[in-house]
């Protein structure tokens, strides 16, 4: 069981998101409700957020395949129904140096490719599922917190277009105020041509949707509470019933717990986000900062803030959490940050915050997401571990472990960095402190 407070877990509560109040709900029949009786398939998916949603619509539409889903909360309950919708790349916390270092330059060109490709998924299931992302933005925008980070934005340029081909611009100080906001800590930024804004609940309820609409079954309010080998398949073992397959993926991601995966449980570090959201600005407060945007930006702090003007032009506003998940740590978070929301934009320094809420992102030790076959099981499968950068990278990875399970791709299809188990903790019952000496380190090297 995780050291975070059970509230976390609660299921049977709406996650407080600006994002509920504002995505149509679930058409009739796409969630099927509590799994009852006992039932059977071919794969069967654990976790219903993008990562099993899109490898339940690819493996149906794409493969053929009868794939049953079960998720815990509502469909999509998880960090997919309520992240900042930054449709972004890249989901690791290594530096491209480190990258470059530890895979190669190869493998790590071929890691960039595939998060680029990533992106453009997310566009493609747009259009080819009719799914109303409410896109925004082009591209993103890294914003330097302090003037002496501009150079490090210069120097990153240089390496993303110099070695990947990115398309990056620069921005100066002056430039940004003209072009896009002005604020306490904006001292230029780097422009990065790939990536956009979404909501991010609209988008996982498409996929659902869409799922759904090619034959899969998904059942939300269907915890998997237990599992068991039957033969050389699975047995699940939800409340209300049992579901047999063939083979299982496991896409639980900063919710996956010890109890359903031993060396996966104890891989991962799951990490709070929390998300703060104004009421609409009037268009006199957007020009007293010379906000003039609507692409997603994030500053260069190592504990960093992102924010973005969503299409009704409320302003998000997000940061790493609290450690410890209790409800009262949470609230005085989300204190803390629209204190620093007004530090940042003075003057939106008293505009009321109508919306709170955090959850998981999940990190383990590679610091890359983590996708593949168990090594001692052939027939479980798993991705998981996107670092706070899931929205492109998680559907991506759906869909290549739908090509993986269906046998139409190989261990060689995932990128070096992304491929097979992270390592094990060591003493993993101590994550909670080596997290709060982690967080501690970093807000060190933001002063
Ligand atoms: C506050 C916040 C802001 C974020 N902002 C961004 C952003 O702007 N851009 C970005 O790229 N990424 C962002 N992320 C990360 C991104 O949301 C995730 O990486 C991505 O959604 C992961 O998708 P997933 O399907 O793997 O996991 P999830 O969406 O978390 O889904 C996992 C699901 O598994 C279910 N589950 C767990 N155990 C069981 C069980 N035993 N039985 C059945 N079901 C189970 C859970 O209930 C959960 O719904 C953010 C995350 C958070 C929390």
């Amino acid at each position: 069981m995780s050291w975070y407070h059970e509230s976390m877990f609660d299921r049977s509560r709406p996650v407080g998101s600006f994002w509920e109040s504002e995505a149509p709900p679930l058409a009739a029949g796409v969630d099927l409700g509590a799994l009852a009786g006992d039932a059977q398939c071919d794969v069967a998916i654990i976790g219903g957020g993008y990562t099993g949603l899109s490898a339940a619509l690819h493996l149906a539409r794409d493969h053929g395949i009868d794939v049953c889903l079960l998720e815990a909360g509502p469909l999509a309950w998880g960090a997919s129904g309520r992240n900042g919708g930054f449709c972004t790349f890249t989901p690791t916390g290594l530096s491209i140096d480190a990258l470059t270092r530890r895979y190669g330059l190869d493998e790590t060109r071929r890691f960039m490719r595939s998060q680029m490709d990533a992106v453009d998924l997310v566009r493609e299931l747009g259009a080819t599922e009719g799914i109303d992302l409410a896109a925004q933005g082009e591209g993103t925008l890294e914003v330097a917190h302090a003037a002496s980070r501009y150079d490090d934005l210069v120097q990153e340029a240089a390496i993303l277009s110099g070695k990947f081909g990115l398309p990056t611009r620069l921005l100066t100080r002056e430039e940004m105020a003209e072009t896009h906001y002005d604020s306490t800590e904006q001292f230029g930024a780097l422009h990065l041509g790939v990536g956009f804004g979404l909501q991010p609940l609209r988008f996982a309820r498409g996929l659902a949707a869409a799922a759904a609409r090619h034959g899969a079954r998904l059942h939300g309010h269907s915890n998997v509470v237990r599992r068991e080998r039957d033969g050389a398949g699975h047995l699940l073992h939800c409340q209300g019933g049992t579901l047999r397959a063939k083979r299982i993926i496991i896409a639980t991601n900063g919710f996956t717990e010890e109890a359903l995966d031993r060396r996966l449980g104890k891989a991962i570090v799951p990490v709070v986000s929390n998300i703060i959201v104004t009421r609409p600005l009037s268009e006199s407060e957007l020009a007293a900062q010379k906000w003039q945007t609507e692409t997603p930006c994030a500053n260069t702090r190592a504990l960093l803030f992102y924010y973005r003007l969503l299409p009704d032009r409320r302003f998000l506003f997000g940061a790493r959490g609290d450690t410890t998940g209790r409800p009262e740590d949470g609230a005085r978070m989300s204190r803390w940050m629209a204190k620093r929301l007004g530090e940042v934009f003075p003057a939106w320094a008293e505009v009321p915050i109508t919306h709170t809420w955090r959850g998981f992102v999940c990190m383990n030790m590679r610091q890359t997401p983590t996708i593949g076959r168990m090594p001692d099981d052939p027939t479980t499968w798993f991705g998981l571990g996107y670092h706070g950068d899931g929205v492109s990278a998680a559907p991506w990875t759906g869909r290549l472990l739908a090509a993986l399970v269906s046998g139409n791709a190989t261990n060689d299809d995932i990128p070096l960095p992304l491929r097979g188990l992270p390592p094990r903790i060591p003493l993993s019952f101590l994550r909670r402190w080596y997290l709060l000496g982690a967080l501690g380190y970093y807000r060190l090297s933001d002063t």
